[in-house]
């Protein structure tokens, strides 16, 4: 099947023969080997024609459109190297969307051109922990006051992923108009690495981060956007963002389910192959309508993005459902592999489970989009 120019037999075949081989337990919560194993992944994608599937021709990527990226996204998804190979993992790749829009000439020279060649790396950094912002944004205790020419930021921020050997972050903060977007370059001396937090997930890029802003002065031109209007630009962000790590994460769960399929078709327990047991086809099949279904409502938003609708209640929507149907589909896979589901270091399925739990919270928790959705739809009636 091609999508676009992309052929996704090529991400497959990419997938299979380059990042699959390349997994290893040492990238548990180690960005720097995550980082050593990209460098060595991203040139070979490029080659292939592979590379940026998401942005724009004159961004040097490859121009896919939302439905045509589902199908590439979902594929390299297979492997936790995948995405990042290919340059479309989170946070880069909704930084990249954030600094197209938003972006002034000058700011995606500086920041989207390597952003987009794969030379450095980026974080996003809204969370903060209590009593800060965290499913409430508006307890956004982050400061920015305006100082002279430029601001002068202070603030602690937590769980920001990518943050470990990030060139630069995109933090919100609140000014006297309003909550607003900073670019903080990641050498600026009020800006500081508190520690690396090892979360439950262990592949992301660049891990996460606890990071502090002490009299963070940075320039005027640092500020992404207008003043005032950084909420809508992280509502904006976060609708493309939902959608993409869904599609990411459909390919690890569908990674789970291959290797407890062949696992099932290999074992025997009692005389008969497990394959051949009715309580294991069940899960085998409920992992397959959960799997489908999760595309189906995935498409669809995908579809809506491309004709430029609003996907506010849709993506919300579709986060819900994949995030806890893609956990299933790893927690029934984990079941069906009996010990060696359990082990990090005999099979993927483990660490996949582990690696698909938080979605159901980053990107707005279940019991949050529930509440919002469920009150818009009240509203409505
Ligand atoms: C692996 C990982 C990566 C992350 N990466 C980033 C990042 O790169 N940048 C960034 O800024 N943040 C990041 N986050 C933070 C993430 O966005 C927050 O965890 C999320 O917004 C929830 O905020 P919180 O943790 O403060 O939870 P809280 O706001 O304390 O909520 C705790 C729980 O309370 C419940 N709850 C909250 N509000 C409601 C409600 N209105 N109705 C019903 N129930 C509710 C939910 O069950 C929720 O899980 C990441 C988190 C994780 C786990």
């Amino acid at each position: 099947m091609t999508q676009g120019n992309v052929n996704v037999a090529h991400v497959r075949d990419f997938v299979d023969r380059h990042c699959i081989p390349m997994e290893s337990p040492a990238h548990v919560h180690d960005p720097e080997a995550m980082d050593a194993a990209l460098a060595r992944l991203r040139p070979v994608a490029r080659e292939l024609g592979l590379y940026l599937p998401q942005m724009p021709v004159a961004q040097g990527g490859l121009g896919l459109g939302w439905v045509e990226r589902a199908a590439v996204f979902e594929e390299a998804g297979r492997s936790y190297l995948g995405p990042a190979a290919l340059n479309c993992a989170a946070p880069d790749q909704p930084n990249m969307i954030s600094l197209l829009r938003q972006g002034t000439p000058a700011q995606q020279q500086r920041y989207l051109a390597p952003l987009a060649e794969g030379r450095i790396r980026s974080c996003f950094a809204m969370t903060e922990p209590a009593p800060g912002a965290g499913s409430d944004p508006s307890m956004l205790r982050t400061t920015a006051r305006r100082d002279g020419s430029g601001w002068v930021i202070d603030g602690h921020k937590w769980f920001i992923t990518g943050a470990i050997g990030a060139a630069f972050c995109i933090v919100l903060a609140q000014t006297e108009d309003g909550p607003t977007q900073f670019i903080v370059d990641a050498d600026n001396p009020g800006f500081s690495l508190v520690r690396a937090i090892k979360a439950i997930d262990p592949y992301a890029v660049g891990g996460h981060g606890e990071l502090r802003f002490r009299a963070c002065r940075v320039e005027g031109d640092a500020v992404l956007g207008e003043v005032g209007q950084g909420f809508a630009y992280a509502q904006q962000r976060l609708e493309p963002a939902r959608l993409s790590h869904c599609l990411r994460l459909m390919g690890r769960a569908r990674r789970a389910l291959e290797a407890a399929q062949a696992y099932v078709c290999e074992r025997s327990s009692f005389g008969d192959r497990l394959a051949d047991l009715q309580q294991v086809q069940a899960m085998v099949a409920d992992c397959h309508i959960d799997l489908h279904a999760s595309r189906l409502m995935s498409l669809d938003c995908a579809r809506r993005m491309d004709e430029g609708t609003s996907v506010k209640t849709e993506s919300a929507m579709t986060k819900v459902f994949v995030s806890e149907a893609l956990h299933r589909i790893a927690d029934r896979a984990a079941q069906l592999c009996g010990a060696l589901g359990m082990s990090e270091d005999d099979s993927p399925v483990a660490l996949i489970l582990r690696e698909l739990r938080p979605f159901r919270i980053y990107d707005g928790a279940s019991e949050l989009h529930r509440a919002t959705l469920g009150r818009r739809f009240l509203k409505s009636t």
